[in-house]
């Protein structure tokens, strides 16, 4: 997975940050067709096995119900197994993950060990009070259950705020978090993340 000069491919690394309901998986599918990057989302990974009643999804289910995070053994090992299957790919956009400190330490070791490079934490700007809009609209027919009540909706944010948001602090110090404005059209936050992915 090191850059490869001859055939010039570019590798990105990204990590897509912000509080649930800033626009995450809406940017990272279109990053995708641009990028060719490969998208893993603990979220929809979680929502995969749920609705296949796997071992992971059972444990997963009544944290996610909760807006609580999943314990990190879990989650950390889900996340290894998903890069590892996709070490063909040009570069990863991680969506989701991580989540708390714990998790930032532990991929960062996991990079390591793959020869990764994290090109940089790109983090979507959104006020709270239009986070509960978002997703109180996406739970109409998003059929999730952590999508249908204000309660578990702000206790997300809530968890957000204690043990998320040190993430972007914490790679800030290696001058690696960006943030980027997350209010306006889907198509002007994409050429505002666009661009900043074409700088790192
Ligand atoms: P959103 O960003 O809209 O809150 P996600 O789809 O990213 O939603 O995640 C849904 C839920 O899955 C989270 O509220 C959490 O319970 C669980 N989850 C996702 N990623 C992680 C993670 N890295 N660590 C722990 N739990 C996670």
């Amino acid at each position: 997975m090191h850059v490869n000069m001859q055939n010039k491919k570019i590798m990105k690394n990204i990590i897509l940050f912000g509080p649930p309901g800033s626009g995450k998986g809406t940017q990272a599918v279109k990053l995708v067709e641009v990028f060719g990057l490969k998208h893993i989302s603990t979220g929809d990974l979680f929502r995969f096995n749920m609705k296949n009643d796997t071992p992971l999804g059972k444990e997963a289910k009544s944290y996610i119900e909760k807006g609580e995070l999943v314990p990190d053994s879990v989650t950390i090992g889900m996340l290894k197994s998903a890069v590892n299957e996709n070490m063909d790919a040009k570069g990863f956009i991680l969506d989701g993950f991580p989540r708390n400190i714990f998790q930032s330490e532990s991929l960062d070791a996991f990079f390591k060990e793959k020869g990764i490079e994290l090109s940089g934490l790109l983090s979507l700007d959104v006020e709270d009070d239009e986070l509960v809009k978002r997703i109180l609209n996406r739970g109409k027919t998003s059929g999730r259950k952590d999508d249908s009540s204000e309660e578990i909706i702000r206790n997300r944010i809530a968890v957000y705020s204690a043990q998320t948001s040190p993430v972007f602090d914490y790679y800030a110090k290696v001058n690696k978090s960006f943030k980027i404005d997350g209010l306006g059209t889907v198509e002007e936050i994409f050429e505002r993340l666009s661009k900043k992915i074409k700088e790192l």
